[in-house]
């Protein structure tokens, strides 16, 4: 077997985000937040964002967050569910615990893996609602 070749890795399921509570007053317009989606060597990657003003999450039909990326080409703007965030911008007691606990979980299940490892436990909707899996699976 060549090195060189590496399979895709098995990605775990996220038993994490779903089960995290967090309420939508946690976040404010102009935070900096990221969406934790996956590994990169021993560490935690994924996406970030700035909060820009209130917006409603349509696959969980509860408040979420307007993002801005602005890297994001035709998705500059999208919507996500707070539960999906970690604040960047100010050390976060409740944004910390989450962090930690899916470092704890994941890292392990990705030791090894060699660059940026998407989960894939998002996707976007047609209306540029960011969706979690967990999320999706009531199939409004
Ligand atoms: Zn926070």
């Amino acid at each position: 077997m060549p090195d060189a070749v590496s399979p895709p890795p098995h990605a775990p399921g996220d038993i994490v985000t779903p089960e995290r509570d967090i309420n939508h007053q946690h976040f404010r317009p102009g935070d900096q937040v990221v969406i934790l989606k996956g590994t990169s060597g021993s560490n935690l990657w994924g996406d970030t964002y700035k909060v820009v003003t209130p917006s409603w999450h349509t696959p969980t039909d509860e408040d979420g967050w307007r993002l801005y990326d602005p890297d994001g080409g035709a998705r500059t703007y999208v919507t996500a569910h707070p539960r999906y965030l970690v604040h960047l911008s100010r050390r976060c007691p409740d944004c910390l615990i989450y962090q930690q606990a899916l470092r704890m979980y994941l890292l392990p299940r990705l030791a090894g893996t060699v660059g940026d490892v998407d989960c894939g436990w998002y996707s976007l909707t047609s209306l540029n609602q960011v969706v979690h899996v967990a999320d999706a699976r009531g199939g409004r």
